[in-house]
């Protein structure tokens, strides 16, 4: 067949030398390469770090952890919608609806909530599509927190005691930001009203 260009090149397959058919140059010349880099690495400032012992600064614009928010006086946010686990791309978040009962108005917002709500760190890869979809403001990627390390893979499953903000003004935070002691004063205020 006529090639469309003109740059085919035509390969010749030349029988291997001695050397070559021992493989030894090629392995020696492959490690005085993997030295050289070894002695160079061992001078030069250290590039990585001894996660977790030590943490990188995160960027401005870090998408972290998940958080399930509660509204101003403490309720659940969460109407389990299913919004979020339909915009997610990774299917990474899965939940079970069911109704407020009566007597559960300070608990939950919405007469529906999320008995449980799941989010598999392992399959997120953090893209915020959940954040954007959910029409409650109840869903955050934190900007300073990540998952971390775990042996067990079932760690990695974030249920709702893990993802829900503490009742407790004082733990609580605004996008992952810490609440200054005069926010948690005035949210606790509003709570106790
Ligand atoms: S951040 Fe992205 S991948 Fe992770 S749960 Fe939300 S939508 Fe899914
Ligand atoms: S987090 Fe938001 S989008 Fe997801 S189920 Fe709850 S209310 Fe709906």
């Amino acid at each position: 067949m006529q090639s469309l260009s003109n740059r085919a090149k035509k390969l010749e397959a030349k029988p291997m030398t001695l050397a070559e058919r021992a493989y030894l140059p090629a392995i020696f010349q492959g490690l005085s390469i993997t030295m050289r880099h070894f002695f160079r690495a061992a001078t030069k400032k250290q590039v990585t770090v001894r996660y977790p012992e030590e943490q990188r600064p995160f960027s401005p614009i870090f998408r972290g952890l998940h958080v399930l928010k509660r509204d101003e006086v403490g309720r659940e946010r969460c109407t389990a919608c299913g919004l979020c686990a339909v915009a997610c791309p990774a299917e990474a978040i899965t939940m079970v609806a069911g109704e407020r009962k009566k007597g559960e108005e300070g608990l939950y917002r919405e007469e529906k909530y999320a008995v449980s709500y799941e989010v598999n760190m392992l399959r997120c890869i953090f893209c915020g599509l959940c954040e954007e979809a959910c029409p409650k403001a109840a869903v955050y990627l934190q900007p300073d927190k990540m998952a971390p390390p775990r042996f067990e893979r079932d760690e990695f499953i974030y249920g709702k005691d893990r993802l829900v903000e503490p009742v407790d003004p004082a733990a609580r935070s605004i996008r992952g930001i810490q609440l200054t002691p005069e926010q948690a004063q005035a949210l606790s205020q509003r709570i106790a009203q």
